[in-house]
Order: structure tokens, then C-alpha cells, then sequence
């Protein structure tokens, strides 16, 4: 194995000088950084009691992948580092992607200024036909508006995160490393069908369901502090966040319309069919996203407002709404509808998945430092 510092360095990595360069430069980046380093403490929350390794989360400019969670050695195997490794592309289409629907006048509007947008439909087909193809930059005129886009990239970065740090926290990376010699796993760009590897579905099911409980109580916990203390942090000082976090019910909802955007339509495009060899297809990550916010909810781990499942549904059914009145198509509800009410699509590709956690999940849990793995998945 390689050296940290080295390995970071191949992928195209940042150093500490670029950063803070970013930073001052900048202050989305600055907001990036903030989250970036707010979810680092989720790693050392999680991890006590159990092994610690210090954490790297670096932005790096390989495009071999979205997102990749991996250990290093620094000597001989004895020492590990953590790494969650993020392509600084997928923030910028994911600023791309959220900028362009806030600035259509169909979307999200309960954020004030959409009827002064001015974002045609074609401007965001474009986007839908491919998510990742650099084209002019369509920001939201109104200002609040460009500042809840930001805002939103954050919430979708957070996820992303969390999903990376479960990989390894939860053991996956380990189990992986001692089992197959292959100490990462990669949230890869292309989806095409091929050999389809279940054992790795599960461990997305795995990441995805424990991201969406420790995403949403972070954001939680940033709206009692919001709510409680004047804040003084300049961060949360624009309009945008104060829209966001203004409520749980607002947080809730705000979160539902990421992650139904992310699934639905930045992370595959049109073909919300495909899985590939590691991942299953978006869609039955939406579902198993959309119960896990349900089953929250049901259990009450976390305090969730009386009305956060009714906000969480409107979150994803927006979404839904304005993906389809932007693209003119036909808006398609059941989805959203089955996965709050947790019944379940039976498919082959489900019973293979259940079945393949109930056989993985004991394997794995001696290779989890402190991570909680996700229960069986809903029948
Ligand atoms: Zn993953």
C-alpha cells in the first residue's frame, strides 16, 4: 500500500495550502469545508470505544469515481488512516444541478422569487440528458434562491459523506480488506448492466440506510442550535440556511428533495433503470432511502417533529412534482407512496438483496468500529 500523502497526490488530491486558499477565496467553499469538517466528527462520535485512525476526507480530481472510501497503510499494515476521498466535479455538477432547478420558476416554490425565475425548460433538460457535461452556468436570479441551491448542495454533500464514513466505520472497508484483498469501495460514475455482485448491493443498502439516520439527525441538531442560541456563526448568517433550518418540518423536507433529486435524477440521468456491478439501480436506493426515513420516524430514535413524516413525503413528492414539470413528463407518485408506507416492491433483485444482508450482516459486524449496522431490510 501506498503512503497516505502519495496515494492522495495520484488521485489529484488537495493540500493543506489549497485549501485554505479555497477557503478564503471563496466562501462556498468555505461552507464545503464547514461540512466537510462537521462530518468528520461523526467518524470520532462513532468510533470511541472502538479502534481509532485518524480520518482524511480530502477533495480530489479523479474521475474514475464520485466518491471513493478506502484505508491506507502507513507501515506495513500496522497503522491504518481512514481516507473518503470526494471528486470536486460532483460538487460542482451538484451546485450545477440544484442552481438550475432553483432557477426554473416551477421549483421549490415556497422559496421566494420563483415567479421572477426564468430557467426554461430546456435549460434543465439539458441537464437531465447529461448530468455531467460542463455548460454554462444557470444561476438563480433571486439571491435567496442561489443561497437555498447552495444550501441544498451541503445537505447532498452531507449524505454523501455519512454514506462514505459507514463504509468504513461500519466495517465494510475491513471486511473487504481481509476477505478480498481490496481495502475500497468506489461510488462509481458509470452505471451500465453487467455481472451483478449482491454482496456489495448489500453494503450500499448498508452505507445509504445509515447515511439518511445520521444525515438527518445532524441537520436536526443544527436547527435546535439555530433555534436555541443566537447564533454567531457566520455560516448560517444568509437567508438560504435560515430557510432550510428554520424548522425540523422545513429541514425535513428540504432533506427529502435532495435525496430524491440525487437518486432521481442527478445521479443516473434518464435511465433510472440500470444497475451496475456494485450498485443497484437509483431507484431501489430511493425506496430503501425513502423507508429508512419512514422507519425513523416510526421508531422515534431521533426527536422528529409530530409532522416530519408528512413533511419528508411533500419533500420527495416536490421533487417529484417539479422534476416532472420541468422535464414534461407525467409526475409518478407510487414510488414515493410505497417507500413511506414501507411496503415493499417484490422483485427478484429485493429478495436477493434481503437475503444477502441476513447472511452478510452477522459476518460484518466483528469488522465494525462502532458503527451500527442497518436491521434487516423491510419485507
Ligand atoms: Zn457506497
Amino acid at each position: 500500500m501506498r503512503d497516505v500523502d502519495e496515494q492522495i497526490a495520484a488521485w489529484g488530491g488537495e493540500s493543506t495550502v489549497e485549501r485554505e486558499e479555497m477557503k478564503a477565496g471563496n466562501p462556498f467553499w468555505k461552507r464545503i469545508f464547514w461540512c466537510l469538517d462537521e462530518c468528520s466528527r461523526f467518524s470520532e462520535r462513532a468510533t470511541r470505544g472502538s479502534e481509532q485512525r485518524p480520518l482524511r476526507i480530502v477533495l480530489i480530481d479523479d474521475e474514475r469515481f464520485n466518491a471513493r472510501a478506502t484505508v491506507c497503510s502507513t507501515n506495513e499494515g500496522a497503522h491504518f488512516v481512514d481516507i473518503v476521498a470526494i471528486n470536486t466535479g460532483m460538487i460542482y455538477t451538484m451546485l450545477d444541478v440544484f442552481s438550475r432547478l432553483l432557477g426554473h420558476p416551477d421549483v421549490l416554490i415556497t422559496v421566494p422569487g420563483s415567479q421572477d425565475e426564468v430557467a426554461d425548460r430546456v435549460a434543465v433538460e439539458k441537464l437531465y440528458a447529461a448530468p455531467f457535461s460542463n455548460g454554462t452556468p444557470i444561476l438563480p436570479l433571486s439571491s435567496q434562491r442561489l443561497s437555498v441551491a447552495v444550501s441544498l448542495v451541503t445537505i447532498g454533500l452531507d449524505f454523501i459523506v455519512h454514506h462514505e464514513l459507514i463504509h468504513l466505520v461500519n466495517g465494510h472497508i475491513d471486511f473487504r480488506r481481509v476477505n478480498s484483498g481490496m481495502p475500497a469501495i468506489d461510488e462509481s460514475k458509470q452505471l451500465t448492466a453487467a455481472n451483478v455482485d449482491v454482496t456489495t448491493y448489500t453494503l450500499e443498502f448498508d452505507a445509504d440506510s445509515c447515511a439518511v439516520g445520521v444525515s438527518l439527525q445532524r441537520g436536526i441538531s443544527i436547527v435546535k442550535k439555530l433555534s436555541t442560541a443566537a447564533s454567531d456563526n457566520q455560516i448560517f448568517k444568509d437567508t438560504g440556511v435560515m430557510t432550510i433550518y428554520a424548522s425540523v418540518d422545513a429541514y425535513v423536507y428540504h432533506f427529502a428533495f435532495v435525496i430524491y433529486v440525487f437518486f432521481k435524477l442527478f445521479y443516473q440521468g434518464p435511465e433510472n433503470i440500470f444497475s451496475s456491478r456494485t450498485h443497484p439501480a437509483p431507484q431501489v436506493r430511493l425506496w430503501w432511502v425513502l423507508c429508512t426515513i419512514a422507519s425513523i420516524q416510526v421508531k422515534k430514535n431521533i426527536a422528529l417533529g409530530e409532522k416530519a413524516h408528512e413533511s419528508a413525503t411533500h419533500g420527495a413528492l416536490e421533487a417529484e412534482r417539479a422534476i416532472a414539470s420541468v422535464t414534461g413528463r407525467t409526475p409518478d407518485y407510487e414510488m414515493i407512496r410505497n417507500g413511506m408506507d414501507q411496503g415493499s416492491p417484490d422483485t427478484e433483485l429485493l429478495r436477493g438483496i434481503r437475503a444477502e444482508w441476513q447472511r452478510l450482516r452477522p459476518l460484518l459486524d466483528p469488522f465494525s468500529r462502532g458503527g451500527k449496522l442497518a436491521p434487516a431490510i423491510p419485507d
